[in-house]
């Protein structure tokens, strides 16, 4: 399959997208960012590598991170921690409160902000280090110098009215234990995760890879728990549009609203788009294009 022909064409055909999505507004370092930017990179089990467009710049990973966050989740609880997130499909906006009121802190799932929060405060409670931990578990996945990006996770704290709101809520009803600043401090790092296309397709290769990092031979997750993370991203990883991903795209894969989704073909490969225009379910518009026509062309998708 020459993936390299196929990734020009896509992306030459996508830009004609550019302009129908809005890029995320509510920080500054977010609605800054060249809404023009377009990269996509793939990784291959084998070890190929192919990347068009802006490939290599870094951006803001925002709730990619959710899945970082999910895998040391398991490391360190275990099976424990479904005690506190289930594993269904919210259908309701990634940060919406009202869910939680009747099922009683327990969030849908560890996608939306109210699951991530939760895990968030299981490291808090296994870590001594959280944030530093984070960053070197990214690294340890191939990804070299990995930062957060200060400005963003001090502006995410001053607007995550909404965050500090779920947090509060689910402290309420016993399913916080640490300080809810604390889990905020953390949650809101873990969103300032600056990484570029082919740091993301890299660092979630081990999920196309049975749960080992091809190359260092590391096992990050058993394989039954790289099925799990891997089912998750399918049926949650798009808030109220993982149907429609599912559908159009048909992989498991995880979304940001800085406009970045990575993707997973078990056994193949690791895809990473960005692009920062997002559709009003706040995913990336012609990221989720990009995909679709790659698995559309070239008839590759877990379905
Ligand atoms: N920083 C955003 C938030 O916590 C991340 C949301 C996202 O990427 N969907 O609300």
């Amino acid at each position: 399959m020459d993936y390299q022909a196929i990734l020009n064409e896509i992306v030459d055909e996508a830009r004609a997208f550019l302009g129908e999505g809005r890029v995320a507004s509510y920080i500054p370092a977010l609605a800054n960012v060249d809404p023009r930017k377009l990269g996509v990179a793939i990784e291959t089990v084998n070890g190929e590598q192919f990347a068009v467009g802006d490939a290599t710049e870094r951006f803001s990973i925002q709730s990619i991170s959710k899945v970082f966050n999910l895998v040391l989740g398991i490391r360190v609880a275990g099976d424990d921690l479904w005690q506190r997130v289930g594993v269904e499909p919210s259908g309701n906006r990634f940060n919406s409160l009202v869910q939680l009121e009747y099922e009683n802190g327990i969030p849908r799932n560890p996608f939306i902000n109210a699951g991530a929060l939760v895990v968030t405060d299981v490291l808090l409670s296994h870590l001594r280090e959280p944030n530093a931990e984070m960053l070197s578990f990214v690294e340890s996945l191939r990804c070299s110098s990995i930062y957060y990006d200060e400005e963003v996770a001090v502006s995410e704290r001053e607007t995550g009215f909404t965050n500090v709101a779920l947090v509060n809520f689910m402290k309420a009803h016993g399913n916080i234990s640490n300080s809810v600043d604390d889990v905020l401090n953390v949650y809101f790092h873990q969103c300032s995760i600056e990484m570029s296309c082919e740091g993301l397709a890299r660092s979630f290769l081990f999920l196309a890879n049975g749960g080992v990092v091809p190359g260092s031979g590391e096992r990050i997750l058993t394989s039954s728990q790289t099925k799990r993370v891997n089912a998750i991203m399918l049926t949650c990883g798009f808030y109220d549009e993982a149907g429609q991903f599912a559908y159009r795209v048909g992989l498991p894969g995880k979304s940001g609203v800085g406009g970045g989704i990575v993707a997973v073909i078990p056994d193949v490969l690791s895809i990473a788009v960005w692009s920062p225009e997002l559709n009003p379910r706040g995913n990336s518009l012609v990221g989720i294009h990009v995909l679709e026509q790659f698995t559309t062309l070239t008839g590759m998708s877990i379905f």
